[in-house]
This record gives C-alpha cells, structure tokens and sequence, in this order.
C-alpha cells in the first residue's frame, strides 16, 4: 500500500513516515501543496493525507484539483484545531475524512484502515455497471456520469451511492448506513449520513429537493429506488 503525505511540518513528517514505514506502508512526501499535487497527479497512491495549511497551494485547493482531475484516491484531511469550517469545506470539496490536529497515531492508523477497506479501488461490486435516470456509473472504473458529464464523487459518497444501489428498494437506516459504508463508529453521527446523501443528490438528481431515486423514508432512513 502506497500513501502520499502532504505535510510541511518536518516534525510530523518524520513522526508520521517513520510510523507508516514501521506498519508496512510505502511512503512519499511532499512539503508543499503544488508538490503534493503533481505527486498526487503523476503517480498513483492508495491513500492520501493531505494537511489543510500548507505553502504554495493549500490542502483545499489541492483535494478540489484533484477531484476535478477524476483522481478518487481516498483523502484523509489534517486540520489544526478549531478549524471546523475547512472540515466541513474539506468533505464538500471531496474529502473523505478529516482528523484534528494534536493526534493520536493509533487514531490516525484507525483512519487509514478504515478508508483503505472502503476506497471504491478495493471494493468487489456484485454489479460492473448501473444506469438510472440520466446517470450512469462504472463501478469498475469508478467512474459516475450524469447526461455524459463526468460527476465528481469523495470515495465516501461514491461507496454510499454504491451500497444504495447494490441494496436498491430496501430501507436503510442511518445508524445501518454508518455501520456498512463508513465501517467504523469512532466519528460520524448520523447527521453525516444526512448531509452526505444531500451532497448525492445534489450531484446526481434533477431536483434535489425532490429527488427521484435517493429517496427519505421518514421514521426509517433512506432508499433506492431506479
Ligand atoms: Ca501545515
């Protein structure tokens, strides 16, 4: 497993390399986020953490260039403490987990496990290929498009959209969805579920507010219907 670490503190990045080397981990750095972003783009990696206050390029803008890119490697954000709007900015721009810094490396191992067991990379879909409505997805490639057009999607919003489908018609609670698509219950609430279904169909219906295929069942969770 290889991971890039985006980081410009050299304390922590020595901490940091030398803790992943010791796990088994391939490793590369990069101290800033222009370089962080041409490793990201020109090599491929399993996972990346990517800190948010970095020189040249912050940790937002290179997660948004890189989903732009089509590039789905799963993102782990490192943010200082109390930097609660780049959280929330972070998973919009296609982040799939955040950790606050001072850490615990044990915290951060848990993390990485639980985001290298659910990168759509890594996932055995029972289906290659899914259309519905104008949408169509390519779970092989992991690859969703919407009237043709490529549709960015987190490795999270993309593994719960998977999980819909693959269950289509049957009612999914929050507490559910958390236990199979974010796989562990150290941080999400199920108010994660809620916003990262808002964030789906804001992608993928014509009308969000009304939408057609991610549907609420109210008392109960959600569904998929095609
Ligand atoms: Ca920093």
């Amino acid at each position: 497993m290889k991971i890039l670490l985006v980081e410009d503190e050299a304390g922590l990045i020595l901490t940091l390399t030398d803790r992943l080397h010791s796990e088994g981990f391939d490793v590369k750095t990069a101290a800033d986020g222009e370089a962080g972003l041409s490793l990201a783009l020109s090599e491929n990696f399993d996972l990346i953490i990517l800190d948010v206050m970095l020189p040249r390029k912050n940790g937002l803008d290179v997660c948004r260039d890189l989903r732009q890119k089509a590039i789905a490697t799963p993102i782990l954000m490192l943010t200082a403490k109390g930097e609660t709007i780049d959280k929330v900015i972070g998973l919009k721009l296609g982040a799939d987990d955040y950790l606050t810094k001072p850490f615990e490396v044990i915290e951060l191992f848990a993390r990485i496990e639980a985001l290298l067991r659910r990168s759509p990379n890594t996932s055995q879909s029972s289906i290659d290929t899914f259309r519905f409505g104008d949408v169509s997805i390519d779970f092989r490639r992991a690859v969703v498009k919407k009237e043709n057009v490529p549709i960015e999607l987190s490795a999270l919003e993309f593994k719960l959209l998977q999980y819909l489908i693959e269950h289509r018609g049957s009612v999914h609670s929050r507490n559910k969805l958390l236990d199979e698509v974010w796989g562990y219950d150290a941080m999400p609430t199920t108010r994660t579920v809620d916003v990262h279904i808002a964030w789906l169909r804001q992608k993928l219906e014509d009308n969000p507010k009304h939408p057609q295929f991610i549907q609420t069942v109210h008392g109960f969770g959600y569904k998929f219907t095609a």
